[in-house]
Formats: structure tokens, sequence, C-alpha cells
């Protein structure tokens, strides 16, 4: 942290603020990381606060955990034959929102005046990227990392400098808050008929959650307006990031297996964008906002395309089948114990 520029007296405050997990009366989740609980825990109530402002009481059948697995995943789980649901995130979800949201500050600030320049096209967007190779690196090992584990281990930890401190973390927020707001409206909308169209619901999980997210356009900072909530440009990093993991993850299909349930990234993004039709001046910033993730993360998904098919891709198949070949083997010699020990 002092590398990145902060002094000593804002590092000992900032470990103080971070050592605060809280105090949990029940946890859901023994073992995976009281930290991860309490912040799933902050988030929903946040969420719950904003649905009850609405009349709304059905979110209080919901329990949440989370799952201890490796993973970016969120997922509502409806409790057959009653009007219950659990909702769970993957234990990596916030590390992952944390390393795409700082990959992302880093790039916007590297060249804030073209980025948020009217006149582009793909061609110099991608140039401008590639003007920063640390910053290629960083991404291309966020996605390396967890498509290959499903964890974060293989990403260098880069605090946030105190310039890009504010704007981290109301984008890993903002992503954050949609994730967890989405699937409270899968249950909310009472999304339990398996003959309904999985697609729509989707849309109207994702209209639910950017209206929820307008509402905490003072967060984290109650001071500085937070344009990742109010614009929904939050949701569509999350979803655009999720697009190129998806890639990495599944090569075969290029990330496309899923399209079957899940409307396009891009179909879901015109919609959330296009929201606030009749506010004008609303409309236009979350164009604006919306449109800036949307230039940045074509860029990086142009070049993270192009790493794949250079070496990256078999890169993330000899981490997975490395870890698999530990796995065995540690199954094999635990079972070689346990036959030495009833022996
Ligand atoms: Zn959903």
């Amino acid at each position: 942290m002092k590398q990145a520029g902060w002094s000593e007296a804002e590092i000992a405050r900032r470990n103080e603020a971070e050592g605060f997990d809280g105090e949990l009366e029940y946890v859901n989740s023994p073992g995976v990381g009281p930290g991860l609980e309490f912040k799933l825990k902050f988030l929903s109530d946040r969420i719950r606060e904003a649905i009850s402002k609405t009349g709304e009481t059905s979110h209080e059948k919901v329990e949440i955990a989370i799952d201890p697995k490796a993973g970016v995943s969120a997922s509502l789980t409806n409790v057959i034959m009653t009007d219950q649901g659990i909702l769970s995130v993957s234990s990596f979800l916030f590390r992952w929102c944390g390393l795409v949201a700082r990959a992302y500050t880093r790039t916007l600030y590297a060249d804030i005046a073209h980025w948020t320049s009217k006149m582009s096209d793909p061609a110099t967007d991608r140039e401008c990227l590639l003007k920063c190779p640390d910053l290629v690196l960083y991404w291309f090992r966020i996605f390396v990392s967890f498509s290959g584990t499903g964890t974060h281990v293989l990403v260098p930890f880069r605090p946030s400098s105190p310039t890009e401190f504010h704007l981290f973390e109301q984008v890993a927020w903002s992503m954050e808050y949609f994730t967890v707001a989405h699937e409270f409206g899968h249950h909310v909308l009472e999304h339990r008929s398996t003959s309904a169209d999985p697609m729509m619901q989707e849309f109207q999980a994702d209209a639910f959650a950017a209206k929820v997210c307008e509402q905490f356009e003072l967060e984290p900072f109650p001071l500085l307006p937070n344009p990742y909530t109010r614009t929904g440009a939050g949701a569509s990093l999350m979803l655009l990031a999720l697009e190129i993991l998806r890639a990495f993850e599944e090569p075969v299909s290029d990330g496309k297996a899923r399209v079957d349930t899940h409307p396009s990234p891009s179909d879901r993004i015109a919609k959330i964008s296009t929201r606030n039709l009749m506010q004008p001046k609303q409309l236009e910033m979350d164009q604006e906002f919306n449109g800036t993730v949307i230039r940045i993360m074509s860029a990086v998904a142009g070049v993270m395309s192009d790493a794949r098919r250079k070496g990256g891709g078999e890169l993330v198949a000899t981490i997975r089948q490395r870890l698999d070949d530990a796995e065995i083997g540690l199954r094999n010699s635990g079972s070689r114990l346990s036959d030495e020990t009833s022996a």
C-alpha cells in the first residue's frame, strides 16, 4: 500500500476500517470467511430496505448464504412447497468484483480523455488499451486465474492508489449491489414457474435490480454520488466481464453455451441503459456511463480473445489439468492413509 502512494497514517486507518467484520448473530456459512458473510448481509440488508420502501415484504422469506465453492456465481434456490428462497453467492464473487473494478478503474484512468471522448472507433480503443502492457497483463491474469482456478490466487495484489480509491470502491460496490439485487428480484417477482420464459425473467430481474440500485446513488460514500449504481453501468461491467470469463472457461463454445437460458449481455445492457426513456437527462447520463463501460470492455474482450488464441487458452487448460491431477493425488493419498489406519 505504501508503494501505491498511501501514507503510514492512511494505511493504519484503512487497516482498522477493514479489520471490522461486524459481529453476526447467525452464521450460515461457517468456515468460508466471516468478512464475506458480513459483506453479503450488509448488501442484502440495504437491498431489503430499498425493496421495503415499495411496500413489498416477500424479501423477508429469503435466507442468504455464502456457497463454499470457487468460481463467480450468484443464485436463488426456491425451497419447494414453500414461498421461501435461499440466495447464495460463491466465496470468490466479491474478490472477482474487486479485481474487475480495479482493472476497469486503471484502464479508464490510463486515458480518461480518450475513453470519454465522443469520437471513437474500436481500432483506436484497442490501440489505447495496448499502450499499457501492464494493464493488459493485469486483465489477462484476472481471467486466467478465475477460469483456471475459480479464485484470484494467480493475480498479484495491487491495492488501489489514493487517486483510484473512490472510483474503484464505487465501481466494485455497484457490481455487487446489482448482482445481489438481481437475485432478490427473481424472488420478489415470483419466478418459480418452470413454464415461464427464462429469458423474460432475466430481463425482469435486471430491471428490478437496476431500479433498486438507483436508490444507492450515495453509496458507499454519502457525499460522493456514484454514477455506476445510478446508471446501471456497474451491471454492464459485471455482465461484460463475466462474458469474457465464460469464453476462457468454455473455449469450445467461446462462452456461448449459456446463451440458451440467458439473454446475451448486449441485449441485457441495451435494456438496462435505455430504461429511463421518459427522462431525457437521465437517459443521456445512463448511456454515457454504460457506453464507456461497453467501449472499454469491448477493447478488453478483443485483446483477451487474441491472448486466448495465442496460448492463453492452453495455459488455462494446463492449470486446470494440474489442479485435477493434484486433487486426484490428494484423494488417493487420503484413502491410502485411511486404509493404513483401519489396517
Ligand atoms: Zn437471473
